[in-house]
């Protein structure tokens, strides 16, 4: 027997007119190239969409149709986000830290239709000009007086190619699994693979962000999303907070600059946040220099690579700051795994609940995950074993776009991570490695991202990798590269010496060497592969 309530589609359009009826008068402040601080409200926001909506439709954008941005996060983002997807067609992220050669091969493989710019990335695109063939036009997140000299064809600033268009538009209904967005992933090996989300997987998963388990996004919510929009829609906020009526607060190009991110949380009295560790890293040293504080902040999110104890640890005992782990990927949509406790932890001892904190967290409502070893075996949630971690659910993907391909799933409809990871009986995660970057020593494993974690605990440590070199007798052993803090003198023996007791005796890498620079890959992450490649005749004794 069929249940006999209403089926509505799940589409962002709901989202948007739900935001605008509820919460009209929650606030959008942003950072732009033109405008160190734009402030207006969700009803703004979404008529200036409208107008948006009306003229793409006149460039002849039809469903379907790619287009694409370049662009920092700030509310004319915010505005083609909605006005895009909600028009039908999709909204093309595209990561301006990639190389020139990514950029173009995703353009192209995308097929986009019309690119929207930031200033700051014009000169980027020009040197591509010949290369884009499928792109029309090109329009630059800006207004007229603030245009800068641009060599790109078709090309009109933002606010006169909305301007004159009616604010009255009359969204298609769209089927829930219409496609919304799409955004590659860095392609650590080949070409960018792209992960394209349909309207009812991004409203579910504003769902799940929101839970209080979760990023607890409520009306009261005032949030800084340092995580930017070209990765991984910043993790769903733009969602999320529209859906609760959150204020939304963008710093623009500013997002590595500790000084704007103190002042913008503390004259919004932002009191949620979320970003890599690299960005809290910049504002926690902000802070110490300047002496300055952020009273407001309650809580900050912390995923896209491991968080250091020393990030958590600075945030809570100076600043009053929680800070939740969170995992997840591009194919993930990105939220898998979040970190918040469960009753009585909270009154545990400090080491035990640091090594708590210190797991990725447990999966929230809708994404189910298991542990897969080599042979296939699932593993049980024991706190020892481990694997590769595989996911389902309405937010993961289940292949790529114009990909087909790659076979993103097993045998038993999961989708493969190349995480390898271990969960403890509570439900809690812990990544160890990516498959690709496990150090296997004398037929055992060592953990790259433990081992970096300690040795950043270091107050002379500004960052440290960890890469497995060859070994005669072991296989493999670990390596540890770092970056020395200004004005330290840290040698190998002393950070060898501060690993003891840290992690296990034998993981302990017979060698340290200290570096000027640590290469990353266009989403901030070490890039171990750069790293093998630097460190390829390097023989271990
Ligand atoms: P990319 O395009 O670089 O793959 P993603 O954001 O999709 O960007 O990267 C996802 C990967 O980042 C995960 O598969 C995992 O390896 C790593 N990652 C994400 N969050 C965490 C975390 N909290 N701890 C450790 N690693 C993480």
């Amino acid at each position: 027997m069929r249940g006999q309530m209403m089926n509505l589609p799940l589409t962002i359009t709901s989202i948007m007119s739900f935001a605008e009826q509820a919460h009209g008068d929650s606030e959008i402040v942003s950072i732009t190239a033109d405008n160190p601080s734009h402030r207006y409200t969700y009803t703004e926001a979404f008529r200036r969409a409208r107008q948006l909506a009306n003229a793409l439709a006149e460039k002849g954008v039809q469903e379907g149709d790619r287009i694409a941005t370049l662009a920092w996060n700030d509310y004319r983002h915010f505005e083609l986000y909605y006005a895009i997807s909600c028009s039908g067609a999709v909204c093309h992220t595209i990561n301006p830290r990639l190389f020139p050669e990514q950029v173009e091969y995703i353009v192209n493989h995308a097929e986009d239709k019309l690119v929207f710019v930031d200033p700051d990335f014009v000169p980027l695109l020009e040197s591509l000009i010949e290369k884009l063939p499928t792109v029309e036009a090109y329009v630059v997140l800006t207004d007229a007086s603030n245009m800068p000299d641009c060599s790109l064809p078709n090309v009109v600033d933002y606010e006169r190619f909305i301007a004159g268009h009616a604010d009255t538009y009359s969204w298609p209904d769209l089927d829930e699994n219409t496609a919304s967005s799409l955004c590659y992933t860095s392609g650590t090996t080949g070409n960018p693979k792209g992960v394209l989300y349909s309207h009812r997987s991004t409203v579910l998963h504003s769902y799940g962000v929101a839970l209080p388990d979760a990023m607890s996004i409520s009306a009261e919510s005032k949030i800084l999303p340092i995580v930017p929009m070209f990765h991984v829609n910043a993790w769903g906020l733009p969602y999320s907070a529209p859906m609760m009526g959150a204020k939304l607060v963008f710093p623009g190009s500013k997002m590595g600059d500790g000084a704007t991110l103190q002042r913008l949380i503390e004259e919004e009295q932002v009191n949620m946040s979320a970003g890599v560790p690299t960005v809290w890293l910049a504002l926690l040293g902000y802070l110490r220099e300047s002496g300055k504080s952020i009273d407001s902040l309650k809580r900050v999110v912390v995923g896209g690579a491991a968080c250091p104890l020393s990030i958590m640890e600075e945030f809570s005992d100076k600043h009053g700051v929680y800070t939740h782990h969170a995992w997840g990927m591009t194919e993930t949509g990105p939220l898998g795994v979040f970190n918040a406790l469960k009753p009585g932890m909270a009154d545990l001892p400090k080491e035990q609940l640091d090594a708590i904190k210190l797991k990725q967290g447990r999966p929230i409502f809708g994404i189910d995950l298991r542990i897969v070893d080599d042979e296939g075996q699932v593993q049980p949630w024991d706190g020892a074993s481990t694997g590769e971690v595989r996911v389902r659910g309405n937010w993961v993907a289940s292949g790529y776009f114009r990909r087909d391909e790659v076979d993103a799933l097993d045998a038993n409809g999961y989708f493969g991570t190349g995480d390898v990871a271990c969960m403890d009986e509570r439900g809690y995660m812990r990544i160890t490695d990516r498959t690709k970057d496990v150090i296997k020593s004398g037929g055992e494993w060592i953990s790259s991202i433990d081992l970096e974690n300690a040795a950043v605990g270091h107050p002379a440590v500004a960052e440290a990798a960890v890469i497995g070199v060859p070994h005669p007798k072991w296989t493999e052993r670990p390596l540890l590269i770092i970056i020395r803090e200004p004005g330290t003198d840290l040698e190998k023996e002393e950070i060898l010496a501060y690993l003891e007791g840290k992690v296990a005796r034998w993981w302990i890498p017979e060698d340290a060497v200290f570096v000027e620079e640590i290469p990353h890959t266009a989403t901030g992450k070490i890039s171990k592969k750069d790293l093998r490649a630097q460190f390829s005749d390097y023989q271990a004794e």
